[in-house]
Order: structure tokens, then C-alpha cells, then sequence
């Protein structure tokens, strides 16, 4: 739950601010002193002018297109001098004076106004009983990277791991029911870093796993040699990265708080395809970021032309209230769709390109279900593949014999 504590008033008011706001963060609330997007606001209003109390009333407003669905709790001299000027707003669940200030944290802990924080430690208490085709076992939750289009380090809270050991043993009890298990969480990239332990740690662990394993988005800073070589030890290693890119362009790249460079991007990609040649590159891109320009855009389209990525998927950039991007000016929507559809053109070529490259070759696939009087399945690498005949949720090898809209007709060998 993320808390705003925010100070209306004078250097007492902040005294008392800073105060709570350490009692909120040792109690596990995700705390902040700036108006950003949260759950809960706590706002310590000050009367000392009629302007200061209208800004105290204003706040209020301010907190709710922020964040419409946020409780807003208001304490301080405006509110001593007149709590109606506040009780009457929607949203508004608490109103005190400047009496009892000091235990406010728990008079909202024991109303419920102050939902259960966070936890700062994994908790391992989901277990997908899982019997499909493809499995998911989640290994992380929470984001620290702050990319400032997105909310959800607001909403998810703080990076923190599953056990090594709790996932190999999840992993071991799906191997022989499912096919294929993808490894997911918000951000598994940052796995290990509150347990002292990392992604390359995991994947050892998992090298005696025998169904198909897929890892989840990754971002650049996560790809090294020991992941790699980890990688390459599994039994059934599926080999597609998708590589979260966002933008193509070190500008964007910057404002959008990515910590890395569209060269240090490509180095990651060469680095991976000595490993694995033939491995699927896949990614997400937002179009329309409020500071891309026309030519940034521009270096990002030749930039997706130059990696090759396997597959996209695109998105308009949509301001989110409370994010760092959301302050910037945002561009007009038919600039963002007319970015949308010329990266959609280029990432559809690159797909058909991709696929291309396999007709002749053998791939894996894992089936799933009919589709346009196909048997539909997946590849390795994450190729849409079609065949005459077979069952679904079993493994052929096929040969790819042509590639149309990207995707792969096979035969079963
Ligand atoms: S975009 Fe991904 S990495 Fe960036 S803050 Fe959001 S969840 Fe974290």
C-alpha cells in the first residue's frame, strides 16, 4: 500500500510529517512525501491565511486526480479550524485536528483506513496446481526500476524473491504434468537480489528439470555470460529472450528512465546469439513517448530493422496519473496511433523474415489447439506454428515448409 504523507503547512507540520512518515515505513508502507499516485493520503493542512486553508481544500482534489479510487485522510489547523470544509469532500474517510497526530498510524491501522502494507519479503503462499500445456511458476514480485511511464513499482511494491528451493520443488512437481514451464514475475531480471542469490543461481538449479523452460521479460542488465552458460545447461531450454526494448533511441531511452543504451542493447543481443544462433529476440516497444520526436522515432524504427527481433509488441504510450512521464506534455493521439501502425509494418516484416529463416529447418513444437483447421502449437523459439493432423499438449518435431503472416506450416517429421 502506498502511502502519501504531505505537508501543507509550516516547519512544525513537517516535523510531525517526517515523524509519521518513519513510523509508516518501519511498519512496511511504501511511503512518500511528494504528491505521487498512491492508496492513501495523509494531508497536514495549515490555516494560517484563508489562502493557505483553500490550498489545504485544494490538495484534496489534487490527491483524487491522482488517484480517484485513493482514501484521503486530513489532519492539521485547517482541519481543527473547520473539519466540514473537508468532511463533506468524496474520498474523504478521516478528519482530525492536530490532537492525537502522534498516534494517527495507529488510529488508522485499527479503522482499516491503512491497509496491510507490502510485504517486504516474498510471501510463498500461492501454488498453481498446474495440468496445462503450458505452466507459469512466478519466482518474484515488485519492480525498484521506476520507469517513469509506469505504475506499477506503486502498486506492486518493492523487489523481493521466492526461495531458490521453493521453486525448484514447484518446478519438480509440475515437470511430468505440464510441457513447458515459463518463468514469470514482475520483473525477474532483479530475482535474488533481496536473498542473496541471482537469476543464474536459479537456472543452475533447475538444470534437472525435463520439460521445456522459458524465461518471462528480462531486461538488458540481467544478460551475462553466467546466465547464459546456466541457460545452456538446461535439459529443455526454450530459447526466446524477449528483451523488454521500450525505445530505440538513447533520448527517449533516458527520459523513460531505461538504464541503458541503445548500443549496450545491441552488445546484449550479439552476446546472446553466440549462445543460441537461432534464437528468438522478442520485445516491447512504446510508441509515442511525450518526448520522442519524429526523428527519434525514426532512429527507433531503423534500430527494431537492425536487431531482428523475432516478434513485438507495440503499444501507444498512455499517460498514467502519479508516473514521472506523466508531468510531460503528451503527444496527439493520431501522432501515437501513426507511430503504433509504422512499427506494427516493420515488426511484421521482421516476424515473416524470422520465420523465413526456418523453412527447411526442424523445429519443436508443442501443441495446443485447432485453429483455422490447423493443429496450433508453439515453437521453441515461440514460432506460431501450423499443422495438418497430430494431438494437442504433445511435442512434434516438424519441418517449417513455408511462412506466411509469420506463421510456420509444417509437416510432423
Ligand atoms: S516497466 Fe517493468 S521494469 Fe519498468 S518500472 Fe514497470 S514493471 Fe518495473
Amino acid at each position: 500500500m502506498k502511502v502519501v504523507v504531505y505537508n501543507l503547512g509550516c516547519k512544525v507540520n513537517k516535523y510531525e510529517c517526517d515523524s509519521l512518515l518513519k513510523t509508516l515505513s518501519k511498519r512496511g508502507y511504501d511511503v512518500s512525501e511528494e504528491l505521487v499516485y498512491a492508496d492513501l493520503y495523509i494531508l497536514n493542512t495549515c490555516a494560517v491565511t484563508n489562502e493557505a486553508e483553500r490550498k489545504s481544500r485544494q490538495c484534496v482534489s489534487r490527491c483524487l486526480k491522482l488517484n480517484p479510487q485513493a482514501k484521503v485522510v486530513v489532519c492539521g489547523c485547517a482541519s481543527q479550524n473547520d473539519p466540514n470544509q473537508f468532511s463533506q469532500k468524496s474520498n474523504v474517510t478521516f478528519v482530525i485536528g492536530n490532537a492525537q497526530k502522534g498516534k494517527l498510524a495507529d488510529r488508522l491501522e485499527e479503522s482499516g483506513i491503512l491497509l496491510e502494507p507490502i510485504p517486504r519479503e516474498y510471501e510463498d503462499d500461492f501454488s498453481a496446481e498446474s495440468v496445462r500445456t503450458r505452466a507459469y511458476v512466478k519466482i518474484q514480485d515488485g519492480c525498484d526500476n521506476y520507469c517513469s511511464y509506469c505504475l506499477i513499482p506503486y502498486v506492486r511494491g518493492r523487489s523481493r524473491s521466492r526461495s531458490v528451493k521453493s521453486v525448484v520443488e514447484e518446478c519438480k512437481d509440475i515437470q511430468f504434468k505440464s510441457k513447458e514451464i515459463t518463468i514469470t514475475g514482475i520483473d525477474i531480471s532483479s530475482y535474488g537480489k533481496n536473498i542473496d542469490s541471482d537469476l543464474a543461481t536459479l537456472i543452475d538449479a533447475l538444470s534437472d528439470i525435463e520439460c521445456r523452460i522459458r524465461l518471462g521479460s528480462l531486461e538488458v542488465n540481467a544478460i551475462d555470460d553466467n546466465l547464459l552458460s546456466a541457460l545452456k545447461k538446461l535439459k529443455a531450454f526454450c530459447p526466446q529472450f524477449h528483451l523488454s526494448l521500450q525505445s530505440g533511441e538513447d533520448g527517449v531511452l533516458k527520459k523513460m528512465n531505461r538504464h541503458y543504451t541503445s548500443d549496450e542493447y545491441l552488445q546484449k543481443v550479439e552476446l546472446i546469439r553466440k549462445y543460441f544462433p537461432d534464437c528468438a529476440i522478442t520485445t516491447d516497444l512504446i510508441c509515442g513517448f511525450p518526448t520522442e520526436s519524429e526523428e527519434s522515432f525514426e532512429s527507433t524504427l531503423r534500430f527494431i530493422e537492425k536487431v531482428g527481433f523475432a516478434q513485438m509488441h507495440i503499444f501507444g504510450y498512455s499517460k498514467r496519473e502519479g508516473t514521472v512521464a506523466s508531468r510531460y506534455k503528451s503527444l496527439p493521439p493520431e501522432v501515437v496511433k501513426d507511430r503504433v501502425n509504422r512499427a506494427i509494418k516493420v515488426a511484421d516484416k521482421k516476424r515473416q523474415e524470422y520465420v523465413e529463416s526456418f523453412v527447411g529447418k526442424t523445429l519443436q513444437l508443442l501443441t495446443e489447439d485447432m485453429e483455422q483447421g490447423y493443429m496450433c502449437g508453439y515453437s521453441t523459439q515461440y514460432i506460431k506454428c501450423y499443422i495438418d493432423g497430430g494431438e494437442s499438449d504433445s511435442l512434434y518435431d516438424v519441418t517449417v515448409e513455408r511462412a506466411q503472416d509469420g506463421i510456420a506450416y509444417c509437416k510432423i517429421n
